[in-house]
């Protein structure tokens, strides 16, 4: 069976880039029919938080990444450490280092003099336990080999070798006891019986080290798959400066999970020229002999566009219960909740939706683009629409809530009728007449299609905001 895992360090959110490693994780486990669990690298207490934690796993369930069982704590499995160092220990795999700090410094220095990378010379590896100075805890290194190589067959990066003059004797566990994140990621991903390790390209040295721990305890080693990081628009790596990196954050921004799913699968990965791909398909596609061994770059406008043809495929319930999630998490959210819990508000709001779901990139757009809905009478106006009401439009108005009030029923097709029928008979051009009554009725230059929000607001709100800026 194939099992991959997801292994963050609970030091903030869920990183972008933690997010797409984490999907990978996860399609490739559901296309082979396997399982994906769930590691949290929570052994630096002095960083680790819970609400990291909290975060992490929200953002993986927001993004509809489920993983198996129950996410392990890398820190509560210590003892487990110890005893694989003690296993290395017995099989002379490992030994004792006494090595001063002082004499780890002078090491090091010596190194950078001679240009060299820093690295631990060996000098404990041979000698004899009764030369160990008294009173001293030692730390316990692996005891690497010194010649040939390490080979790391990368599904992504290919070969990639290692002189094993270059990786020193690596330390398994401090003096103090306690286990290095080295050995800890080795035997937890033997225990968890991870055969996959698929994560970003910075752990690639990473890797070269652990196999050789791996092989150190006799167990497999699994399969890897170091993935390119993702870039900004510019090429640089992914930062701040380029817009949001927090998983989460993409939610308040009003994104769909769904789209963002799509969108972090094709980073860096691809199925032919597809861009728009459903989970089944992102499923049976999904396999790590097309991910890219170039870094990807992170195209906001993509995702924008993306995430537009992702609501306007959503139905008209779906999509308001992902705009509720997006709203929950926005500042001026709650009043708008409040605001739909009303009456009968959810059921006009989900009445006006298709209308409004043609013109939104976003969930955010689109609370801007439906807040005609629930702004009070008399309706502020931005800008745009203050210039079109001048006293022309304010006649116009006028004309209209009289045409508008004799229409006996308030339906789409009359309404439109009646417009046009003011218009023809005024001999004016029909934005002439739309543009005062969509400034009027939302107070905006730019809105949904004015018969939209003419049924959406009903009789009574349409012709009191009507007369509102009538002459
Ligand atoms: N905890 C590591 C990180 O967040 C991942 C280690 C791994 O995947 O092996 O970068």
């Amino acid at each position: 069976e194939i099992v991959t895992r997801f292994a963050p360090s609970p030091t903030g959110f869920l990183h972008i880039g933690g997010a797409r490693t984490a999907l990978f994780n996860w399609l490739y486990a559901k296309h082979h029919g396997g399982k994906m669990f769930l590691r949290i690298e929570d052994t630096d207490k002095s960083r680790s938080t819970q609400e990291a934690v909290d975060a992490i796993l929200d953002g993986l369930s927001w993004l509809g990444i489920n993983w198996d069982g129950e996410p392990l704590s890398q820190a509560s499995r210590v003892e487990r450490h110890q005893e694989a160092v003690e296993q290395m220990l017995a099989s002379g795999m490992a030994y004792k280092c006494y090595a001063s700090q002082e004499e780890l410094t002078e090491m090091r220095e010596k190194a950078r003099a001679e240009g060299r990378p820093p690295r631990y010379d060996g000098r404990w590896r041979d000698r004899d336990a009764s030369e160990a100075p008294e009173g001293v805890a030692p730390a316990i290194r692996l005891k690497a080999p010194q010649d040939g190589e390490t080979v790391i067959d990368d599904q992504v990066q290919g070969t990639v070798t290692f002189a094993n003059k270059d990786l020193d004797d690596l330390v398994l566990m401090r003096s103090d006891g306690t286990p290095t994140y080295m050995l800890a990621v080795v035997v937890d991903d033997h225990d968890m019986g991870v055969t996959h390790i698929i994560r970003g390209d910075d752990h690639l040295t990473n890797a070269a080290r652990q196999a050789l721990i791996f092989k150190a305890l006799g167990w497999d080693v699994p399969v890897m798959a170091h993935i390119p990081l993702i870039h900004g628009p510019d090429g640089a790596k992914l930062s701040k400066r380029h817009g949001a990196t927090g998983a989460e954050t993409y939610r308040a921004m009003g994104y769909l999970p769904q789209a963002m799913r799509n969108y972090l699968a094709r980073l860096g990965w691809s199925h032919g020229d597809e861009e728009i791909i459903s989970l089944e398909d992102l499923i049976a596609w999904f396999d790590t002999d097309a991910i890219g061994k170039s870094a990807s770059r992170f195209d906001f406008k993509k995702l924008e566009n993306l995430n537009g043809h992702y609501m306007r495929a959503t139905d008209d319930a779906q999509l308001l219960a992902d705009w509720k999630v997006c709203l929950a998490h926005v500042d001026d959210g709650a009043a708008v909740l409040a605001w739909m819990a009303e009456g009968n508000n959810e059921a006009i709001t989900l009445g006006a939706l298709p209308g409004l779901k043609e013109r939104a990139k976003t969930l955010v757009e689109l609370t801007e683009s439906a807040s005609y809905l629930w702004r009070q009478r008399p309706l502020e106006c931005d800008e745009k629409a203050t210039k079109i009401l001048d006293d022309n439009a304010r006649q116009i108005l006028k004309d209209l809530h009289g045409v508008l009030s004799a229409q006996p029923a308030w339906d789409a097709e009359p309404l439109e009728a009646a417009v046009k029928a003011y218009a023809e008979e005024k001999e004016l051009k029909l934005g002439k007449v739309a543009q005062p009554l969509r400034a009027a009725l939302t107070g905006r230059g730019v809105s949904p299609g004015i018969y939209d929000v003419l049924i959406a607001l009903g009789r009574e709100e349409s012709l009191a905001r009507i007369a509102d800026q009538a002459a």
